[in-house]
């Protein structure tokens, strides 16, 4: 049972935590003190890895950006959300969180020959409202990280002056 139950939470290519779980385990960090920022991160034009390379090579990809994203995470939470798309509960306010999406911008870099990038759209997790309203917030700030031209972040509008 205890094995069925690892396998219902947990995503088998990357092997972090499924969007259930990572869902779940976000609603139960709501209920914790301290401040939390959402972080939404997808890998840039990740389509055309799979297309020049081949779906493994994508796949390969997809597996060392979720070892950088996990290694990182590290006393906080993180999941794939789906395809090539990540989520973080980053324990912290939205200064400590910019720092923590350099890192992880210049160490996704690092892990893969060729360098392969990724962006990032940073909102405050908000305890009093929906997990999806953060959620949406940090997918649009995701949104003007591509539009900016992709390998960086970008933290959502009403926190700026804040970071
Ligand atoms: P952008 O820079 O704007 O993010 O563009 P993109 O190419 O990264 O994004 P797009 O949404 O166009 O393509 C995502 C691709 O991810 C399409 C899909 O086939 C592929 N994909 C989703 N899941 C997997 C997977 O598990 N393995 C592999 N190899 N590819 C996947
Ligand atoms: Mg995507
Ligand atoms: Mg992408």
């Amino acid at each position: 049972k205890q094995e069925l139950t690892a396998l219902a939470f947990t995503d088998s290519l990357t092997g972090l935590s499924n969007r259930r779980k990572f869902t779940l385990d976000a609603r139960a960090a709501q209920q914790q003190d301290g401040a939390l920022q959402f972080l939404m991160i997808d890998i840039d034009d990740f389509k055309k890895i799979n297309d020049t390379l081949g779906h493994d090579a994508g796949d390969e990809v997809l597996k060392k950006t979720a070892a950088v994203i996990g290694q990182l995470s590290a006393g906080h939470l993180c999941g794939r959300l789906g395809g090539e798309e990540f989520g973080v509960v980053f324990r912290g306010d939205v200064t400590a969180a910019c720092a923590f999406a350099d890192r992880l911008l210049h160490d996704v870099s690092a892990a893969c020959v060729p360098a392969r990038t990724i962006s990032i759209g940073i909102a405050e997790f908000d305890k009093d409202a929906d997990l999806s309203v953060s959620y949406r917030l940090a997918d649009r700030a995701l949104y003007l990280a591509k539009h900016a031209g992709k390998n960086c972040y970008i933290v959502a509008a009403d926190q700026r002056a804040a970071a």
